[in-house]
């Protein structure tokens, strides 16, 4: 395959355009694709385009979008179009445009299973308008019951207009060769048995601080709670930067993280309410674990560098870049530092996009993606026996020297949250475990019983068993043998039981020679039988200085969620003294 990008100042030069790929286009070809990446949004002047492109290459198919931002061979331009013709000698091109101001979204993903029927796919590309990212998973779901190596990028339309808000979603547009929508998903199927298509994507985003999780929605991405708390405090509590009108540029730098199939993958938010809750550019699942993430251009940059290796070794013949649009934002001039490694590879056509679609290698979901770089390498036939020579990478230089800094307070900030996560683990294992037995002390026993019972189900029969065990003439045992030789009844003890029960059941040192066993879900009878079972166990297994047993006296009750604590402690109370008062050694029981 071959690419051919040229960048059009204004859609009047098409002509001239066409009239220069006519003199390079080689002679014999299958198909040909034409894109456009246009800061232009005027239908009438893509019409001219397409129309011109069509009079003179009929068979070509033709895709584009509106972009923000573009890019040719390497290098960004603004406020132009970009067309380029990727010329296939074997390979076939089909290009599809569902126009989602006729069709549902629901209507659109049901056409598609029967497109991609036929011939193997060599890949699949996506262009999509802004109205249509918020349910492109309906449509992206469908992509990812293809099988896995069949590689799948895309890109959104963006726009110039009203880049401080993002939210004008009027102006982002798809076309093909006849229709031109700003509602509406465009889909490349590539096919062809020896076209390659490799897809990689970068961000260089890292994830920083202390983990949260997603506890409010509104949507798949309208997130009104981060830990029970308005989403917006986590830039306040965490950045100190509170809403206001500078408050996207300012945390522009500070993406919110996620993992998709292992990979990092940030969300960039776009707008927030006045509740709190804030709206991004790409989709969360309650209960999600996010971090904050923050952009070091070096690391951005970095990351790219490292990319180009895999993918000068493609040899590709032909490179598409979807970016970001946040990448230009972020990185402004040094965004040419990023684009430049391509230069010397093969020709190369791009644009600036308002959010990315990939799947990742050996997976089979389309994800999408936020202020990433996705590069999409093309080659027909196989790689030329020698690898391309590979010149020594070339050093990053900044204007900016605080950069190392922004560097050295991340990892300040990464280690040190990882030090008092870890702290944190500590101090509550120390905090709910009883010194001489290891057990749980009598707050974390009396914590998880008002928890359980809050949560027991009053229409279900099962209910939280509660069993009070004391051992019985253990002031006798102490007087007797020495208060060491206690203790080491009360850890034969606390092991006998914690050996006794599943692992749902809980078991706690409730003072003295007295513990608590928590038994949620259980009937009566299932807590008197444990009872019991505990009861012989002590019996049998434990051994004093002398060689007798120590016995133990048990009293069982269960709690429904009308329970209040002191009620049951009250039963266990009572029973207990039952069970000393008949002679000790034995198990009552509330029914
Ligand atoms: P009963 O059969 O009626 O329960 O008689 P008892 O002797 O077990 O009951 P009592 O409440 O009179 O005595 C409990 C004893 O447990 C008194 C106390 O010294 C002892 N004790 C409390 N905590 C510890 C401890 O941590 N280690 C040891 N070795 N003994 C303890
Ligand atoms: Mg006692
Ligand atoms: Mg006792």
């Amino acid at each position: 395959m071959r690419l051919f990008p040229y960048n059009l100042q204004d859609a009047s030069r098409i002509g001239a355009c066409l009239e220069q790929f006519a003199q390079e286009c080689p002679p014999e070809y299958e198909s040909i694709l034409c894109l456009i990446f246009s800061a232009d949004d005027k239908t009438e002047h893509i019409e001219t385009m397409t129309q011109a492109i069509h009079a003179r290459l009929p068979a070509a198919r033709i895709a584009g979008c509106t972009s923000s931002g573009e890019i040719v061979n390497g290098e960004l331009r603004l406020d132009s179009i970009q067309v380029s013709f990727l010329v296939f000698a074997r390979a076939s091109v089909a290009v599809h445009l569902f126009d989602c101001g006729q069709l549902t979204m629901d209507e659109a993903a049901e056409m598609l299973p029967e497109l991609l029927e036929g011939e193997p796919l060599a890949g699949v590309g996506i262009l999509t308008t802004l109205k249509t990212l918020g349910d492109i998973h309906v449509f992206t779901d469908v992509l990812s019951g293809l099988p896995e190596e069949v590689p799948v990028f895309g890109g959104s339309s963006d726009s110039y207009i009203n880049k401080s808000s993002y939210v004008n979603d009027e102006y982002t547009c798809v076309f093909d060769g006849t229709s031109y929508t700003n509602q509406g998903i465009l889909v490349i199927l590539f096919r062809g048995q020896d076209l390659h298509i490799r897809v990689k994507s970068y961000n260089g985003w890292k994830p920083l601080g202390a983990e949260a999780v997603i506890t409010g929605m509104d949507c798949c991405n309208v997130v009104t709670q981060v830990n029970h708390k308005p989403v917006v405090s986590l830039y306040e509590k965490y950045l100190g930067i509170a809403p206001g009108e500078k408050f996207f540029r300012a945390i522009l730098p500070f993406p919110v993280m996620i993992e998709r199939d292992e990979q990092p993958v940030a969300r960039m938010a776009i707008s927030y309410q006045a509740n709190g809750s804030m709206r991004f550019g790409g989709d969360f699942s309650l209960g999600e674990h996010v971090r904050l993430g923050y952009g070091d251009p070096i690391n951005m940059l970095q990351e790219g560098f490292c990319n180009i290796e895999g993918l000068r070794n493609f040899q590709p013949e032909g490179i598409l870049l979807f970016s970001c649009i946040v990448r230009r934002m972020y990185l402004r001039d040094d965004v040419r530092i990023e684009l430049q490694p391509f230069r010397d590879i093969a020709p190369s056509a791009g644009f600036y996009t308002y959010g990315e679609l990939q799947r990742f290698d050996g997976h089979s979901q389309v994800h999408l993606l936020n202020g990433s770089l996705v590069t999409i390498c093309f080659r027909e036939g196989q790689p030329a026996a020698a690898p391309a020579a590979i010149p020594s990478p070339q050093k990053l230089s900044f204007h900016d020297e605080r950069i190392s800094l922004i560097t050295g307070l991340a990892h300040f900030v990464s280690v040190t949250s990882a030090e008092l996560e870890q702290a944190n683990q500590a101090l509550t294992l120390l905090a709910d475990t009883d010194r001489l037995t290891g057990l749980l002390n009598r707050g974390a026993v009396e914590q998880i019983l008002m928890n359980e019972i809050e949560r027991s189900d009053t229409s279900s029969d099962l209910h939280l068993g509660a069993i009070m065990v004391d051992l019985d003439h253990f002031k006798h045992i102490n007087d007797t043998f020495g208060h060491e030789a206690g203790d080491e009844v009360l850890r034969q003890v606390a092991k006998i039981m914690q050996n006794a029960l599943r692992s749902s059941d809980f078991v706690g040192r409730w003072g003295g020679e007295e513990f608590m066993l928590v038994l949620p879900g259980c009937h009566i009878d299932d807590a008197i039988m444990v009872a019991e079972r505990i009861r012989q166990r002590i019996e049998a297994d434990t051994r004093l200085p002398d060689g007798r047993h120590v016995t133990a006296s048990l009293g069982v009750t269960v709690a429904g969620s009308s329970d209040t604590l002191d009620g049951l402690y009250g039963r266990l109370d009572e029973e207990l003294y039952k069970a000393k008062h008949r002679g000790r050694n034995c198990v009552s029981a509330a029914r």
